[in-house]
C-alpha cells in the first residue's frame, strides 16, 4: 500500500517537473518576444524609414536651393531604398505582418522610389530648374504622414503584444509557483512515506524476530516431544508388545477365550500404536533432513516381485488380488532397497485398504524417457479432485467418513513422497472419485550400471 502510493506521488512528482520544464521553456519564447523595441525590431525600422525619408527630402531642398550638390541626395535615397528593401522581406517583414499594421504604404514608397531612380541617379552637379526633382520631391513628402500612421500603429501593436506578454508571463510566474508548491508538498509526502515505510519494515522485523523464537521455541518443544516419545513411549510399548505377544504365544500357558480376545486386542492395538510412534519418528528425521540412505543399483522387477508375496498375502484378508506386470528389459535403479520396499508396501497397503472386496489391484513396472515408472493402481473408492493435492502431506487424511475410515495416521504417503524424493525420484497420483486411483513413482534409470545387489532374494 505505501509503496503504491509512493510510486503515485513519484509520478506526480515526475509530472510536475516536467511542466515546470515545459513552463520554463514558454518564458524564454515571450522573453525573446518582448524584444521588439531593440535596434533590429519593427518599430526601429519603421521610426528609421520616416528619419530617413525626412532627411531625403532636406537633401532635395538643399539641393533645390543650391546648398549642396546631388551627392547627398544620391546617398540618402539610396539609404531609403536598402531600408525599404530590408524591411519588406524576412523578419521584419514577418513581424510587421504579426503586429497586424498595413504596411502597403511602404510598398507604395517604394514604388515611387524605383520610378524616381534614374532621376535621382542623374542629377546633374550644376542645378537647372527642374520640375521633375520638385514633383519628385513632392511626392514623397506625401508619405510623411503615412508614414507616421505606420509607425504609431507599429509602436501601439508593439505595447498591445508586449503587455499580453507580460500578463502571460506573470500568469506563468503564478503557475510556477503552484508547481513549485505542489512539488515541495510531494517532497515532504515522499519523506512522510519513507520515515512509514521505514517505522513499517521495522515492525516487520521485529515481528519476523518474534515468529523466529516462536518457531525456534516450538522446535525446542518438538524435540522434547520427540525425545520424550522415543524413549518414555516407545521403549516401554516394545516391551509391551514382546509380553503380549508372547502370552499370546501361550508362554504363561492357555488362557479362558475371553482373555485371549483381550490379549489379541492388546496385541493388535499396541502394534498400531508401535507404527503411528515408527512413523512419527519417520518423517520427523526425513523432514529434518536426518536421513540416511543406503543406495545399491538393483532391478527392479525383482526387487517388486520379491514383494508380491507379502502383498498378496495382506490383500488375501480383504479378499483383494494383488498383481504384477512388468515390461521386459526394465533398467536398472540407484536406489535403498530397503526404503524402496518401504514405499511399495505403503502404497499397496493403501490401495487394498481403499479397495472393494473382490477387486484387483495393480503393480506395473514400466520404462519411458523419464526413467523407471511404478504404478500402483486400485479400482476402490478413489480421492476428491480438490483434495488431490493434499494427500502428500503429513497427518493429511481425505475425511473420517465412515467409507474412508479405515485406520492409519495419514504419514504414509508424506514418508514416500520424502523417500522417493531422497533418492532422486518423483512421485504423483492420479484418481476418479468411485472410480479407483493410481500412484506413479518415477525413478531415475541407472542405464549400463553394474548392478551392486542381488535383491530377488528379498526379507
Ligand atoms: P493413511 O495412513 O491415512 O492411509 P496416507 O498418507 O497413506 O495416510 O494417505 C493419506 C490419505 O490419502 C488417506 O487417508 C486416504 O484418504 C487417501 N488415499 C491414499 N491412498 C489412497 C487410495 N489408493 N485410494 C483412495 N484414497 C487414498
Amino acid at each position: 500500500m505505501l509503496r503504491k502510493l509512493r510510486l503515485l506521488v513519484l509520478g506526480s512528482l515526475f509530472v510536475l517537473l516536467a511542466l515546470i520544464v515545459l513552463s520554463l521553456t514558454s518564458v524564454r519564447e515571450r522573453v525573446s518576444g518582448l524584444e521588439g523595441g531593440n535596434p533590429t525590431g519593427p518599430i526601429w525600422f519603421v521610426t528609421g524609414i520616416e528619419y530617413d525619408l525626412l532627411q531625403l527630402e532636406l537633401a532635395l531642398n538643399d539641393y533645390t536651393l543650391g546648398r549642396s550638390g546631388p551627392e547627398d541626395v544620391n546617398r540618402r535615397f539610396d539609404i531609403l531604398w536598402s531600408r525599404l528593401v530590408v524591411i519588406q522581406k524576412g523578419e521584419t517583414a514577418d513581424k510587421l505582418d504579426q503586429y497586424q499594421v498595413d504596411r502597403a504604404v511602404l510598398g507604395r514608397l517604394f514604388t515611387v522610389l524605383q520610378a524616381n531612380d534614374s532621376l535621382i541617379v542623374n542629377l546633374p552637379q550644376q542645378i537647372v530648374p527642374n520640375s521633375d526633382v520638385r514633383r519628385f520631391l513632392d511626392e514623397i513628402t506625401s508619405y510623411n504622414s503615412d508614414l507616421r500612421n505606420l509607425s504609431l500603429d507599429v509602436l501601439q501593436a508593439s505595447s498591445r503584444l508586449s503587455k499580453t506578454r507580460r500578463e502571460d508571463l506573470s500568469a506563468i510566474s503564478t503557475q510556477n509557483s503552484i508547481l513549485t508548491g505542489l512539488v515541495v508538498a510531494a517532497f515532504v509526502v515522499l519523506g512522510a512515506l519513507q520515515i512509514l515505510e521505514t517505522a513499517q519494515t521495522k515492525r516487520a522485523l521485529k515481528e519476523k524476530e518474534r515468529l523466529l523464537q516462536d518457531a525456534t521455541a516450538a522446535n525446542v518443544a518438538k524435540s522434547q516431544f520427540i525425545s520424550v516419545m522415543n524413549h518414555e513411549l516407545r521403549t516401554p510399548l516394545t516391551s509391551i508388545r514382546g509380553a503380549v505377544t508372547l502370552l499370546n504365544a501361550g508362554a504363561a500357558g492357555t488362557f479362558p477365550e475371553k482373555a485371549k480376545k483381550l490379549l489379541d486386542m492388546v496385541q493388535k492395538n499396541s502394534e498400531q500404536l508401535s507404527l503411528l510412534i515408527e512413523d512419527i519418528l519417520e518423517i520427523e528425521n526425513l523432514t529434518a533432513g536426518r536421513i540416511d540412505l543406503r543406495t545399491e543399483v538393483v532391478d527392479l522387477a525383482a526387487l517388486i516381485a520379491g514383494e508380491m508375496s507379502n502383498f498378496q498375502a495382506y490383500a488375501k484378508a480383504s479378499d483383494i488380488t494383488v498383481t504384477l506386470t512388468s515390461q521386459d528389459g526394465i533398467a536398472p535403479v540407484k536406489v535403498d532397497t530397503k526404503r524402496m520396499r518401504q514405499v511399495l508396501s505403503n502404497l499397496v497397503h493403501n490401495a487394498v485398504k481403499f479397495s472393494k472386496p473382490g477387486s484387483t489391484v495393480g503393480v506395473d513396472l514400466t520404462q519411458t524417457d523419464g526413467g523407471v515408472v511404478i504404478a500402483v493402481s486400485d479400482t476402490g473408492i478413489g480421492i476428491p479432485d480438490d483434495t488431490l493435492p493434499k494427500i502428500f502431506d503429513s497427518f493429511y487424511q481425505v475425511d473420517s467418513s465412515d467409507s474412508r475410515n479405515k485406520g492409519g495416521t495419514g504419514l504414509g504417503l508424506s514418508i514416500v513422497k520424502n523417500l522417493i524424493q531422497a533418492m532422486n525420484g518423483t512421485v504423483s497420483v492420479t484418481s476418479h472419485l468411485g472410480r479407483g486411483t493410481t500412484f506413479y513413482v518415477v525413478l531415475p534409470a541407472a542405464s549400463g550400471v553394474a548392478l551392486t545387489s542381488d535383491v530377488q532374494a528379498a526379507e
